[in-house]
């Protein structure tokens, strides 16, 4: 039974309720009192949805203001039930899940209990209806029988006929008046024409007590505190379940949501918009080879590269420099991919496995496109690279010759004395890797592409081991530097440069390139990440959209006894399924989704590093969501979100 003493409440200085006290037992109780007079705010401080108000409020010896947020859970969802004007019912859901909702809390849901009550208020027939297409009556009825699932010693009604014609508000007073022959039961009306004189009546006016019964059933309820109030994992999923059946619109929106930040997300964090403006230098490799990221350093060469006589524009001036100490500086340096001596050797012939074979002659530099298989000699031993070309007419291929020994024969030129001097020279080596020496020159502004097949490369003892055969005394040896990404060649040079060094090399074409690459690659990095920011802008906005709006259904869940610890367990149940379903989406539609980010982007998405990122993202924005929802959860007031009386 209940005991109000010396309640008051004030709203803006105004008194809504001054100085009440009584007592309420067993039976039908009834509220009565002009609108404004302060029924609803009596009924706040009653059921404990309003815990801020002077004086005392006791529910059986318990202190109603004292309640935590865990206890009003457990009350609500097994001591007290609500009736409301307008049902407070979640619309979408059927008759038969408004029923269960506070069950949920439980372990097992009685489904034959719910029968049961159905039947009795007459509403069986419309179990698996959807709420929203049902009468106010029947509404009504629903609501009846979800709070009677409760099996509550109270049942609290504010106004609970307003909202029915005269004939079911009739029908519904007279269930409330069955119901109260068993339960506590109090109902806020100011329609007195539902009273009858065995009732028992509180009358306010203006805030004042003008009435109370006089006399008064007073029993004492068992009041346990259950602490097994909880809910599963189980019947989260279960209640997701019905959820996302019911809401499958709001369900797909947030899910697509999910599922499209986490692309745009994925084009951001793949940098690989920058890449798309790398195809451009991808493009410029297929034309001219892997060639162009190389560095020649020689000791002398004649200026305006005029080796080919072409010096009637540009003044003809013999160059020389001291690149003595520029190869070991440059072998170990990270932004060299690989250095190479361009020894050119004559009239070479070699032998493998005990055949002679005679290399065509090109009369072009060595070249090398790229390492096919192996290594680069490292200097140590007398190491060989050959050239695939030559690799195929052994029949075999590029990894059974490596490690093979070769007998390596031909003629050098000696220019120590200014004039060219032919020395035959010999040696042995071992195999260390077979490079692709096709060559990519420009004749007339068109690229021709074609293979020297004499492109042989020696290691730094080696080498040195045929220089000294060829009496070559004078100055280092020329060597090209392959660098790893055009940015680093354009750095060497310029280090070179910086040194005095004057190397050959298609440095304006490069560098051009490079600066396209920066430019594209800050314009459409600062585009990538605006579009990952507005991505998870576009999340926040839709689940604290969609929290908002479910703020009476969280209130609603909220009165059928869930606290917030179960509200978070939800939230996170109705995440994990819209997460997965996210994934699943991007997974099966990723061939369209790749289409549209190559076209958009530039970005390939079919790979697998790229699809777990995605996953990964989408993950991460689910988060992200979850706890935007937890927000509305968690400022779902109750009493606001859910009309209460007639205001
Ligand atoms: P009734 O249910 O009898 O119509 P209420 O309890 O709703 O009356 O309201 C009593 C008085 O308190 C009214 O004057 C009303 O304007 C005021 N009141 C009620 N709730 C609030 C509130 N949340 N903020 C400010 N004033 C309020
Ligand atoms: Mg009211």
């Amino acid at each position: 039974m209940f005991e109000i003493k010396n309640v008051s409440k004030q709203y803006n200085g105004e008194f809504a309720l001054n100085d009440i006290s009584f007592k309420m037992g067993k039976g039908l109780n009834f509220i009565i009192g002009a609108s404004g007079s302060g029924k609803t705010t009596l009924l706040k401080i009653i059921s404990g949805m309003e815990q801020d108000f002077d004086g005392e409020a006791y529910y059986c010896g318990k202190s109603i203001k004292e309640l935590t947020s865990n206890e009003k859970g457990y009350y609500y969802n097994n001591i007290f039930g609500f009736i409301w004007q307008d049902f407070n019912l979640l619309e979408d859901l059927s008759v038969l899940e408004n029923v269960l909702l506070p069950q949920y809390l439980k372990n097992n849901q009685n489904q034959k209990y719910a029968a049961t009550l159905l039947t009795d208020l007459k509403i069986f027939d419309l179990a698996h209806q959807k709420v929203k297409y049902l009468s106010g009556g029947q509404k009504q009825r629903v609501a009846i029988a979800r709070e009677l699932m409760k099996n509550p010693q109270v049942i609290i009604a504010d106004e609970p006929t307003s909202a029915l014609d005269e004939k079911t508000a009739k029908t519904t007073m007279d269930i409330l008046r069955d119901i109260s022959k068993k339960r506590t039961v109090i109902v806020v009306t100011h329609d007195t024409n539902l009273i009858d004189n065995q009732s028992k009546i509180i009358h306010l006016d203006k805030g004042e007590l003008i009435a109370t019964p006089q006399e008064i059933v007073t029993t004492t309820e068992n009041l346990k505190y259950d602490k097994s109030h909880r809910l599963s994992i189980k019947n989260a999923f279960a209640l997701t379940k019905s959820n996302v059946r019911r809401k499958f619109g709001r369900f797909s929106v947030s899910t697509l949501a999910l599922m499209v930040a986490g692309i745009l997300c994925l084009t951001t964090v793949s940098g690989a918009i920058g890449g798309s403006s790398q195809g451009e230098f991808d493009k410029l490799i297929d034309t001219y080879g892997e060639g162009l990221k190389d560095i020649t350093v020689v000791g002398s060469f004649t200026s305006a590269k005029g080796t080919e006589g072409n010096t009637e524009e540009k003044p003809s001036a013999d160059v020389t420099q001291d690149i003595g100490g520029l190869y070991d500086k440059y072998v170990g340096d990270e932004r060299v991919d690989f250095t190479a001596f361009s020894q050119a050797v004559d009239d070479i012939k070699v032998t493998v496995s005990g055949k002679e074979y005679q290399i065509q002659k090109t009369g072009s530099v060595p070249t090398i496109n790229k390492l096919v298989a192996g290594n680069m000699p490292t200097g140590k031993n007398n190491e060989i690279v050959v050239p695939e070309s030559f690799v195929k007419t052994l029949g075999i291929s590029n990894e059974q010759l490596i490690g093979k020994e070769i007998d390596f024969n031909g003629s050098v030129y000696n220019w120590d004395t200014g004039e060219p001097v032919l020395k035959d020279v010999s040696l042995t080596a071992t195999i260390v890797g077979v490079a692709d020496t096709t060559a990519y020159d420009e004749v007339e502004g068109k690229v021709i592409e074609y293979s020297v097949d004499d492109s042989f490369f020696f290691s730094k003892s080696a080498l040195d081991d045929l220089r000294g055969q060829a009496e070559i005394k004078n100055k280092p040896m020329d060597f090209l530097i392959r660098a790893k990404t055009p940015a680093d060649m354009i750095s060497i040079k310029d280090e070179l440069n910086e040194n005095g060094i004057v190397p050959l090399g298609r440095f304006e074409l490069v560098e051009d390139i490079v600066r396209l690459n920066k430019q594209t690659t800050e314009q459409s990095g600062t585009a990538s990440v605006l579009i990952g920011i507005l991505s998870i802008v576009m999340v926040i906005a839709i689940f604290l959209i969609t929290g908002f709006m479910r703020k009476r259904e969280f209130a609603i869940y909220k009165v059928s006894g869930f606290h917030n610890a179960h509200l978070s367990l939800l939230n996170l149940t109705e995440m994990i399924t819209q997460t997965i379903t996210a994934i699943l989406l991007m997974l099966v539609t990723s061939p369209l989704i790749d289409l549209a980010t190559k076209g958009l982007f530039g970005v390939n998405i079919l790979t697998t590093k790229m699809l777990l990122t995605g996953v990964l993202l989408i993950a991460l924005l689910a988060i992200v969501a979850y706890f935007t929802t937890a927000i509305a959860i968690i400022k779902t007031n109750t009493t606001k979100a859910l009309k209460t009386g007639d205001r």
